[in-house]
């Protein structure tokens, strides 16, 4: 059989339903249709007996005798209630709904199949809303396999296309399948080394699998094998790079570099920043292209190391660039680099798109000529007209703000060479999304804060606190804190949300009135200089309340900050809080974050508040937000491939994730093309993985 065959050629589907499935699910080919799993599946393997029942059993099946069926209880208490018999003992099977058509459906002393979940009702048991089935032939005897249950949609219901319909569909293709049909994809000695089922084994017991064990190795064999290639492709593609493109060689430690070490830097740089540093040095000094990802905390002191790079291409002739997500943010980096830069000779500049006219052509003539040498900005440098005389070094920062394809667009700022790529994260990624979403980069770790930072304590309090925290508020305004309040702020609610933010303001107002508190607002609705005038006030310390929208949500530097309020805090995703969290203890004195809800939360909104209160390290703050959200939510992933992941999961198969990425290490290390013969299947399927995903977005 074809797996290629076009889907409408299968038994039971023609034209009409094979639109369907090609719209809702990507269903073209017989093959695609066994390449998507089931989500879940029912064991109808066994008979339990009703003796062997407790409230874990969870979902059985029972073969009985109905002994008794009678309609309990008045209006909305109604219910039906049946009693069902085996040789064991008898259970009550419970209805709420369809209750009249139920009971007519059933004949006193005759043997039923019925198939449901176990309840403890107050010590009782019973079985509520059960399949049922007459007994026939064909349900006589115990299911061979589990049965598989398929995602579906309500398009593909409407059209009687259910699970039930697709499991036939999928048992029919299985059916005209031979084992030469389904090639194996990888190499002996790998399988025995890791003791992995064969592929066509694998691909029929997802299906349709005997026990858990034989379904646990089929899961464990293709997540495996769809990491691993996963994993190949994208360190492949990383070597090709490096083989391809020559990277400027920045041998040269020079003066300016040397100067401002020496000289000039504010502090001590920590351990990690050195690390880090030097990493990137021997990068720049090699020959070959860079393309790396700095991660690290919030406050880890990302900023100093991406400076001190962009010195170094300075020193060997280049230009540099550091661009950032953010207005208010790209000004504070320049403004920033200005100062420590003062008196070492080095022209810095500063373009937005607010920047026009004459004042940026004359700008954009003099980075032209290469009298600018360090180029700081937002977006507004992607744009095409905007050429260096020799970028050696482009810095963006908050990385995962910006589109995949803006990224491509300063690569290609200096053809025909690219200038070094150092992208840096605003928090921490966590390890399996990193080795995913940026697997074909290299990575460096600042996994140290600066000394002296206290760890920011963090509290949650609801609407019956306010009055208590505002008195917390001026106490430490007493001291001489600032202390910022932000609301969340989302489009679809916007006019609400601002709404909000000004009652706040007001409310604020009453209990912080002038002369002795002044208050700076800052919302995204508000014109970029008049957002830059309040917030300049709150970092002069002219205002020691900073109220506002998440616009600050990224990078902005107050140290004299102690106290963050966040409202409504449940509206907000982990890494943001954690982002917000990040404003303050960037002083040396003890800072603190309230967490602000209201009394009702859900499951996964308390859960987030109690992973902010009970941590403080961003990688911790990252894994959960990976176990909570999934891939798909977490910023930075929706361009990339890691949705398109079939079967495994990078919130739980860390493991296996990490075995595949080093086995295809090994692997390329050995054989980098793999032209070896125990290497032949490898090849033979990249070719099929790079034709399937070539949607797959390089970090470029
Ligand atoms: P992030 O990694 O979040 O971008 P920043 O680069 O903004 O962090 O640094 C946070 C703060 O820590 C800044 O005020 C910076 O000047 C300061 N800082 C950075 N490195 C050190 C260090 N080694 N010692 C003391 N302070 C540092
Ligand atoms: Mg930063």
């Amino acid at each position: 059989m074809d797996l290629k065959s076009p889907i409408e050629y299968l038994k039971g589907v023609g034209p009409n339903r094979a639109t369907l499935l090609k719209k809702e699910l990507g269903i073209f080919t017989f093959g695609d249709l066994i390449h998507l799993y089931p989500y879940r599946y029912i064991d109808k393997t066994q008979f339990h007996k009703v003796k062997d029942l407790t409230s874990e059993s969870g979902d059985v099946q029972l073969r009985g005798v109905m002994r008794r069926i009678e309609t309990l209880g008045e209006g909305r208490k109604q219910r039906l209630v049946g009693k069902l018999r085996d040789d064991t003992g008898a259970i009550e099977l419970v209805w709420f709904r369809g209750i009249f058509y139920v009971k007519n459906a059933f004949e006193i002393g005759k043997e039923y199949v019925i198939y449901g979940r176990v309840n403890d009702f107050n010590g009782k048991l019973n079985i509520s809303h059960p399949e049922v089935e007459e007994v026939k032939p064909e349900n006589t005897n115990a299911a061979e396999t589990f049965a598989p249950v398929y995602a579906s949609t309500d398009k593909l219901n409407q059209k009687k296309l259910d699970s039930k319909v697709r499991r036939k569909m999928v048992e029919t293709v299985f059916t005209n399948l031979t084992v030469a049909d389904l090639p194996e994809t990888l190499p002996d000695f790998l399988m025995q080394q890791l003791q992995l089922v064969p592929r066509w084994q694998a691909l029929r017991g997802i299906h349709f699998p005997k026990s858990e064990q034989e379904l646990h190795q089929a899961k464990r064999r293709l997540k495996f094998e769809e990491l691993f290639f996963l994993q190949l492709r994208l360190l492949q593609m990383k070597r090709r790079r490096k083989n391809a493109i020559k990277g400027f060689v920045f041998e040269n430690v020079g003066e300016k570099f040397m100067r401002f070490f020496k000289e000039k830097i504010p502090f001590e740089l920590t351990g990690a920043q050195k690390r880090v540093i030097k990493e990137i040095r021997s990068d720049l000094g090699s020959g070959v292209h860079m393309n790396r990802l700095l991660q690290g905390d919030v406050g880890a002191g990302k900023t100093m190391v991406g400076l001190m790079c962009m010195l170094l291409a300075l020193d060997n002739g280049f230009q540099a660039v550091m661009v950032a997500p953010t207005q208010i943010l790209a000004q504070q980096h320049f403004d920033g680099i200005r100062r420590d830069l003062d008196g070492l000779d080095i022209v810095v500049e500063f373009l937005t798109g607010s920047i026009k006219g004459k004042k940026r052509k004359l700008l954009l003539e003099r980075l032209a000529s290469g009298e600018i040498d360090i180029l700081v900005g937002t977006h507004a440098i992607f744009e095409d007209p905007v050429i260096f005389k020799n970028l050696g070094l482009s810095i963006t920062d908050e990385q995962h703000r910006f589109g995949v394809k803006q990224r491509a667009k300063l690569w290609g700022k200096n053809k025909p060479n690219p200038p070094h790529v150092l992208v840096m994260t605003a928090t921490p990624i966590p390890r399996t999304l990193a080795m995913t979403l940026y697997g074909d980069l290299d990575v460096s770790v600042i996994d140290e804060l600066p000394p002296g930072r206290k760890p920011v304590t963090t509290v949650h309090r609801n609407d019956n606190h306010r009055m208590r925290v505002f008195g917390f508020m001026r106490e430490e305004i007493a001291k001489g804190r600032q202390v910022y309040i932000v609301y969340p702020l989302i489009e679809e609610s916007e006019t609400l949300d601002l709404k909000n933010l000004e009652q706040g303001y007001e409310a604020l107002s009453r209990e912080f009135p002038m002369p002795e508190y002044n208050i700076s607002i800052v919302h995204g609705r508000m014109k970029a200089d008049d957002k830059e005038f309040e917030m300049q006030r709150f970092v002069k310390g002219e205002t020691q309340i900073m109220i506002a929208t998440t616009v600050i949500e990224v990078g902005v530097n107050v140290p004299n900050a102690s106290v963050m309020v966040i409202e409504e805090s449940q509206r907000f995703g982990l890494s943001q809080l954690h982002q917000l969290r990040g404003r303050v203890g960037r002083g040396a004195e003890q800072s603190f974050c309230i967490l602000m809800t209201g009394f009702k939360l859900s499951r996964e909104g308390r859960e987030r508040i109690n992973t902010m209160v009970g941590s403080n390290d961003g990688f911790v703050i990252s894994e959960a937000d990976l176990r909570l959200r999934g891939p798909g939510n977490i910023e930075g992933t929706q361009q990339s491939g890691v949705l398109n992941l079939k079967i495994a999961d990078l919130a739980r198969d860390g493991q296996i994730l990490t075995a595949a990425r080093k086995i295809a290490t090994q692997i390329l290390d050995e054989d980098p093309k793999l032209e070896k013969d125990i290497h032949l299947r490898l090849k033979a399927h990249m070719a099929v993985v790079e034709a399937k995903i070539k949607g797959w977005s390089r970090i470029s």
